[in-house]
């Protein structure tokens, strides 16, 4: 399960400014697509609109065929994860934030999740800058740290459909890497959307959709997309 079909989104924040333009796409149970675009092309406007946080104008949006306006918040939220551009903690030990999302979860479960995202060992300490009680200490995470949080918990959550949005862009290249390596485990065998700014980053999507003024000016695979330049 996890088909994802947009059928001729027509989006607008305002009215009098649309942002989708009539897109469709769909992403196969278990397959990758990535979009690419400038900044302010509408990218993560689609993430949000897949949790329909807000209703679109015309078109459809269906996940397993089912329209998503006819399910709820909560079974969308069940469905689907996100590894964000910024994660943002929760006030309370890594393993509390792991475990957010899947409260049933066993010690066991959380260890190994965090163990697969490689942020076992700081996962009783509390990151830092959130509460003063904390304060020195706390545990200073980097980016990229907190992106292996994130991970850990869409590991543990193992959510059939999976938003990407441009979680290694805040990264150093290194940390990227290994963020990477981290990512394509989490998405292997899972409907996966990656939202991305550039294409050398989304290499081994088995579709890649370029989205420019609101509409999909080009898509393909990495390999044809260079080909046509
Ligand atoms: P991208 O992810 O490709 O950078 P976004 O989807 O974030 O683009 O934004 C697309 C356009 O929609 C931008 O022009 C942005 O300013 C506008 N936009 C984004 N969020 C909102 C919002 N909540 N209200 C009004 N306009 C928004
Ligand atoms: P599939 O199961 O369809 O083969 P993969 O899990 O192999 O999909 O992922 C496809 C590709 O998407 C990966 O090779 C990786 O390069 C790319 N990818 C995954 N996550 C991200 C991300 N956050 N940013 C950029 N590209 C990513």
């Amino acid at each position: 399960s996890g088909h994802v079909q947009f059928e001729n989104v027509v989006f607008a924040y305002d009215p009098d400014r649309p942002i989708l333009k009539g897109i469709s796409f769909e992403i196969p149970a278990g397959k990758t697509v990535a979009i690419v675009g400038p900044s302010g092309a509408g990218k993560s406007t689609i993430s949000r609109l897949i949790f329909r946080f807000y209703d679109i104008q015309e078109g459809a949006i269906r996940i397993d065929g089912q329209d998503i306006r006819d399910v709820t918040q909560e079974s969308l939220r069940a469905a689907i994860g996100i590894v964000p551009q910024d994660t943002v903690l929760f006030n309370d030990t890594i393993r509390y934030n792991i475990r957010y999302g899947r409260p049933d979860a066993t010690d066991e479960e959380v260890r190994r999740a965090a163990e697969l995202a490689q942020i076992g060992p700081f996962i009783e300490s509390l990151p830092a800058g959130y509460d003063t009680l904390v304060g020195e200490r706390g545990l200073k995470l980097s980016g990229g740290e907190k992106q292996r949080v994130a991970i850990a918990r869409t590991i543990l959550k193992a959510p059939p459909i999976l938003i990407l949005d441009e979680a290694t862009s805040a990264l150093d290249t290194h940390t990227e890497q290994e963020i990477q390596a981290a990512l394509d485990l989490v998405s292997r065998d899972r409907t996966t959307l990656v939202i991305a700014h550039r294409l050398s980053t989304v290499i081994g999507a088995d579709e890649i959709i370029v989205l420019r003024d609101g509409r999909i000016a080009e898509r393909g695979t990495h390999r044809t997309l260079l080909a046509a330049r």
